[in-house]
């Protein structure tokens, strides 16, 4: 590896994406600096060897089947994280999951059996508003045209 601190530059410099001063500097860092030098050389002859190898043509068909390979290994991946996901968890990932969702729907049976305080109309239709996520975009004239704005009094909702 070169450890010039320098070095860091040698591949903007070589593919020419130095600012002209940068480009400067460098290169006269290049004259006294044997490392960056020495790069810079089996940089260049890699470079000069890969373009010497001949272009190969794709086969018929290559694109499409890469493609429809990349969609496969995208669907793959999608379903080995869903499975790690489970397989992580373990039992005690299902019991927490299961308590849980008990726990929601204990709580969702007594909001659904003790009687809710009276709505205000205009607060039910900012939280209505707020559920369609109008408040969320802030687009301030269509709350006004929605006269949302008129009911909201200022506090947090
Ligand atoms: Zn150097």
């Amino acid at each position: 590896m070169n450890a010039c601190r320098y070095s860091e530059n040698l591949v903007a410099f070589l593919d020419e994406e130095l600012r002209e001063q940068e480009r400067a500097d460098f290169q006269s860092h290049l004259s006294n600096c044997q490392s960056c030098g020495e790069t810079i050389d089996q940089q260049r002859s890699l470079g000069a060897a890969l373009a010497s190898l001949p272009t190969v043509d794709p086969s018929p068909g290559f694109e499409t089947r890469f493609w429809a390979r990349i969609a496969r290994e995208d669907q793959a991946a999608e379903q080995r994280r869903e499975q790690g996901f489970w397989a992580r968890a373990g039992w005690r990932g299902w019991l927490v999951g299961l308590t849980t969702a008990a726990v929601a729907a204990g709580a969702v049976m007594l909001a659904l059996r003790s009687p809710g305080p009276e709505l205000d109309p205009d607060f039910a239709l900012v939280a209505d508003a707020e559920q369609f996520e109008l408040l969320a975009d802030a687009d301030i004239e269509l709350l006004e045209v929605m006269e949302i704005l008129e009911a909201w009094d200022g506090q947090e909702i």
